[in-house]
């Protein structure tokens, strides 16, 4: 069977087997790539038309107490200035982004051991009083049960964590011992069972990644039907371990991003700052391959950098409000609103 035979099977069943997986990643050319642009990009007309939706996100803390491989925030990156907003940084942040018309904010945070379950929860339940026409999508990392439904039951709607890796033995090769892929798992059915609007989603181009394991997370993704799903491609940071591995390739990323809309057709695919930081018109390609959400950053512009999860990672303009006409202005240039 042919790669386009392969992605047409895709598009009708929203799966294939694992070795057709592995067999369409390991052997798929610039035209099998472009194929499923195409379709992606009319499946995501159908579903969501020429509107793409702003999330606004905002980096609450860097403070980190893992030491995942790949990751500028690490722990044990000595060098990276570290800062953690306040509560009333973040109000004023989404404020900011209210009057500029989101209706989406994104709280994001390395796990930092200060930012614990009462302050999280309290931010919730102010970011939903204040702001109750807006939802909340967290990214707070791996926590219990009980955090979650706390977060849950304060107001927040949706959750974002990265499976990173579904093949156990590639995620133990990401991260120190004491991070598991079951425990993973774990926090991403408890989240669903919840019922927060799950997200799930990884790096392509991780040291040791392959075809096969690739095609695990695709079937993972089919399987576990997240609301949105994030992916991006790994782009190497000087402070960690994986310090000098190459960069993912965007073509790559575009690719896993069109099969991703292909197997689900109404989810959520951002445009990740990781793939504008690796291309010029990163944002675009995404948008041309099936994703239908953009994150314009609402972090106050003096801490912005210093959430460095890899080296150079762009921002558009230097505040929220011209980030926003920027990407607005650009958008529009290919089409859409
Ligand atoms: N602690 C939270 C979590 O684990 O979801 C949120 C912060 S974590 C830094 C957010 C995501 O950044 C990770 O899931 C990872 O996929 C991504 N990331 C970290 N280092 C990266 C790198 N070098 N290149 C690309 N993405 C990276």
């Amino acid at each position: 069977m042919s790669n386009i035979d392969l992605i047409d099977r895709l598009a009708a069943d929203g799966v294939l087997a694992e070795e057709e997986f592995t067999e369409l990643l390991a052997t798929y050319t610039a035209a099998d790539r472009d194929y499923a642009a195409a379709l992606a990009y009319r499946i995501a007309r159908g579903q969501f038309g020429t509107q793409l939706h702003a999330w606004g996100v905002i980096d609450l803390t860097n403070h980190c107490s893992k030491d995942c491989f790949y990751c500028g925030l690490c722990r044990s990156n000595e060098a990276l200035e570290r800062y953690r907003l306040s509560t009333e940084d973040v109000l004023r942040c989404c404020a900011e982004g209210h009057d500029l018309g989101i209706r989406t904010f994104v709280l994001q945070a390395a796990e930092d051991p200060e930012f614990g379950d009462d302050v999280a929860d309290d931010l919730i339940w102010r970011v939903r009083k204040g702001f109750p026409d807006s939802a909340i999508a967290l990214s707070f990392g791996e926590r219990s049960r009980a955090a979650y439904q706390r977060y849950f039951d304060a107001g927040a709607d949706r959750y974002l964590l990265r499976h990173e890796t579904a093949d156990a033995e590639h995620f133990a090769q990401l991260h120190p011992r004491r991070s598991t892929l079951a425990n993973r798992i774990r926090c991403l059915e408890d989240l669903k069972s919840i019922g927060f609007e799950t997200g799930c989603g990884m790096m392509v181009g991780t040291p040791y990644q392959t075809p096969l394991r690739l095609a695990r997370d695709l079937l993972f993704i089919a399987d576990f039907d997240p609301a949105l799903v994030t992916v991006g491609p790994f782009l190497p940071s000087s402070s960690t371990k994986f310090t000098g591995s190459p960069a993912g390739s965007v073509e790559k990323t575009l690719f896993m991003l069109s099969l991703v809309r292909i197997i689900l057709p109404d989810a959520d695919l951002p445009v990740m700052t990781s793939i504008a930081t690796a291309h010029p018109r990163g944002r675009e390609m995404a948008v041309m391959a099936g994703a239908n959400v953009v994150l314009p950053n609402l972090t106050p512009p003096a801490d912005r950098a210093k959430y460095s999860l890899y080296d150079g990672r762009v921002t558009l303009g230097r505040d929220a409000a011209e980030g926003l006409t920027i990407l607005m202005k650009r958008m529009a240039a290919i089409g859409y609103t």
